[in-house]
């Protein structure tokens, strides 16, 4: 990984993509007791203070276990937590080594991991899968939040979501295309990818809309190289541009192209396509969000990327959206 990457992350995120950490293959989880998958979710949540908790409502570092229950008592504001109190995994109904074993599972899928194939993989309910997908994609889309981009940075846009096969005789087939833009359920995947940096993922309702998440997250001086697409014009006023005309050539003479972004949006296609099926527009941005990060640690060992998923869910809190989904939503979201 490259050292964009590494600057972008915090003390805690840097042991854990250290390699004396990447010890969280799937094998390894595994064969852990409960008692060691809890030890291992509490390494990973306190490491920037070696392990040992300290409250998570006022800050306090001293603590002490409780001596019947895995949890601990702040000696300042007496809260007691567990290991995973103010977590995606807050209020968790399965064993605790279960939730590393998702992760490891989640990570492993290079295209992604569809909820179905995650509850044949643990044994358990498809909604239960569902949501605990849902909240590691975002925490992992949160991390990506506030990053800013520089050097040689490639920009495209491409469609997604509300996409339906066209039915088998042709009669039968509507524009959906036309009707779903103006629906708004399609929408535009921007992204922005630095070379030898980063990758981050925006959704918006049109490929020009880009150009202000342009300027927001690329330093000025920066080189963009785009395609042909005259959404991107306003930004020569901004920026050094290269561009490629795919109508022509995949690289320029000046060997400008964006040939690490149209490889971002393969693997995109290929989760929506081959894992999913089917991508929603009100979930698009975790998902494009998800092969950002999968793409950017392509060369990341398994275990390593177990450590980071586990590290960016501990340090995210539970969501609104996703505490209690099921019991607002079920079952009109079921397919989503
Ligand atoms: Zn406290």
């Amino acid at each position: 990984m490259s050292d964009d990457i590494e600057r972008g992350v915090s003390l805690a995120q840097q042991f854990l993509l250290s390699a004396a950490a990447r010890t969280l293959s799937l094998s390894a989880i595994a064969r852990m007791s409960d008692e060691e998958a809890r030890a291992a979710f509490q390494r990973i949540r306190w490491a920037e203070n070696g392990g040992e908790p300290y409250c998570p409502r006022c800050g306090c570092l001293k603590v002490g276990r409780i001596a019947t229950r895995p949890v601990w008592k702040c000696g300042d504001c007496r809260y007691q937590f567990s290991v995973t109190a103010g977590t995606i995994f807050e209020n968790r109904k399965r064993p605790i080594r279960d939730y590393l074993l998702a992760i490891a599972i989640f990570v492993n899928g290079a295209k992604g991991h569809s909820a179905l194939q995650l509850s044949r993989d643990l044994d358990c309910q498809y909604k239960t899968a569902f949501v605990l997908a849902h909240k590691l994609r975002e925490a992992i889309a949160a991390e990506q939040a506030g990053h800013q981009l520089a050097g040689t940075v490639e920009i495209d846009g491409a469609y997604f979501a509300g996409h339906r096969k066209p039915a088998n005789k042709a009669a039968d087939r509507i524009d959906r295309r036309l009707a779903e833009e103006q629906t708004g359920k399609r929408k535009v995947v921007v992204v922005l990818r630095q070379r030898g940096g980063r990758t981050l993922a925006f959704v918006t309702r049109k490929e020009s809309d880009g150009v202000a998440i342009v300027r927001q997250r690329v330093a000025m001086g920066s080189t963009l190289q785009a395609d042909e697409a005259s959404g991107w014009d306003t930004l020569y006023a901004h920026y050094d541009m290269k561009r490629v005309n795919h109508r022509v050539e995949y690289k320029a003479a000046d060997g400008a192209n964006t040939n690490q972004a149209e490889s971002y949006f393969s693997r995109l296609r290929r989760a929506e396509i081959g894992v999913h099926h089917r991508i929603g527009a009100r979930h698009l941005l975790q998902y494009a969000r998800e092969m950002a990060w999968r793409e950017d640690r392509r060369r990341v060992s398994n275990g390593g990327q177990a450590n980071e998923v586990a590290a960016l869910a501990l340090g995210h809190p539970v969501s609104r959206e996703w505490a209690g989904y099921w019991q607002r939503s079920f079952p009109k979201q079921a397919a989503e």
